[in-house]
């Protein structure tokens, strides 16, 4: 197998020819169609989470089946399939209460050896996945089996940007029909969220990015309302447009503290934040005590888009065939996987919505 391996933060990846490991009992052996590249990638990559190299990188990807242990029951050879970054076992307690985004099994299956070496050293795979590959062995519990003909290109995206953003929307806020829904962040998460936010019927939906390929790929989406946050206070634009009072939800799809606190004050009083983007890990944020009782707002913290895979998945695959969801629109651009540097700066610079490695 080829894969793309981070062996040191801040440092490109390095594309290194390794051998993928033997199949445990739960274990599947998959060849990855197509990964796309993500913002959380980066984020690993920058170090922003304590996931240590050397690890291959990448956890939004869609393949089929080549081979399955012992135990497997929920696949077989030559099944397509959607990876989660978290896995569904089904069986403990969050999976068994509708938060299977929060399975206990998460923690056995983060960190795993999925790639060896030449010396028989191995190397991690990013939440459990490592998607950068032409190859990978996984849980079984972290891949869904979908029936379609969709191309793997938008089946990765469902894998991570798609669901996170409109599971948020749909699951974690639950958007009312005609309600308002202000977006900060308009990557691929936040692309979702706003395609999520105009499935659910929203009256309006505001897309605050500073990136005008952005904005505009967000009004082609569904947004209705396009603010540059870099051209006036964004609060204050989304609040002009409310009657004074602020939006019924606003969503945090950047990760970062100066820009949760922004949503907190786009929502109106009475309202819903949610913070979706990823954060680095040890990043805190202050809010003012007063308004967290007097205003009323509720703050929800969204893993993975609140999403029950094996329910959500099909569910959403569902939605781009009848053509209510367009996940081609957010497929910027196709690449190898020799061109994943490449991809990271893209990302970085504001230029792409997703970058997808094919094969
Ligand atoms: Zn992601
Ligand atoms: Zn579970």
């Amino acid at each position: 197998m080829r894969a793309a391996v981070l062996n040191a933060y801040e440092q490109p990846l390095e594309i290194e020819e390794l051998t993928s490991p033997d199949l445990g009992p739960n274990d599947v052996r998959m060849r990855i169609d197509a990964s796309g590249v993500c913002h959380s990638d980066l984020t690993v990559q920058k170090g922003g989470v304590p996931f240590p190299p050397p690890i291959i990188l990448g956890h939004e990807g869609a393949g089929t089946i080549l081979e399955v242990g012992d135990a497997v029951s929920r696949v077989k050879v030559g099944d397509k399939v959607i990876c989660s970054f978290v896995p569904a076992c089904g069986n403990c307690w969050y999976c068994l209460h509708d938060q299977s985004n929060l399975c206990e099994m998460s923690g056995e299956t983060m960190f795993v050896v999925r790639g060896l070496r030449a010396d028989g050293s191995g190397v991690l795979g990013m939440t459990g996945l490592g998607t950068f590959t032409d190859e990978m062995v996984t849980h079984e519990a972290m891949v869904v089996k979908v029936e379609t003909d969709l191309p793997a290109e938008q089946l990765a995206l469902i894998g991570c940007g798609v669901t996170t953003g409109v599971g948020a929307a749909l699951n974690t806020a639950k958007v009312q029909p005609g309600s308002s829904v202000a977006v900060i962040g308009c990557g691929g998460v936040g692309q979702a969220v706003i395609q999520g936010a105009r499935i659910a019927g929203a009256g309006r939906i505001f897309a605050i990015d500073p990136v005008e390929m952005k904005r505009k790929s967000a009004e082609a989406l569904g947004a209705t309302d396009l603010i540059d946050p870099s051209a006036g206070d964004p609060i204050a634009q989304v609040q002009a447009a409310t009657g004074g009072r602020g939006a019924d939800y606003a969503f945090e799809v950047i990760g970062l503290p100066e820009t949760i606190l922004q949503a907190y004050g786009t929502a109106r009083r009475g309202g819903t934040v949610v913070i979706v983007g990823m954060n680095r890990f040890d990043a805190t944020v202050t809010f003012p005590a007063f308004g967290l009782f007097a205003d009323e707002k509720r703050t929800l913290g969204c893993m993975y888009g609140s999403a029950q895979v094996r329910r959500d998945f099909p569910r959403f695959v569902g939605l781009v065939e009848t053509g209510r969801l367009d996940v081609g629109a957010m497929v910027s651009s196709r690449i190898s996987l020799d061109q994943v540097n490449d991809a990271f700066r893209a990302m970085e610079a504001g230029e792409v919505i997703r970058s997808v490695i094919c094969h």
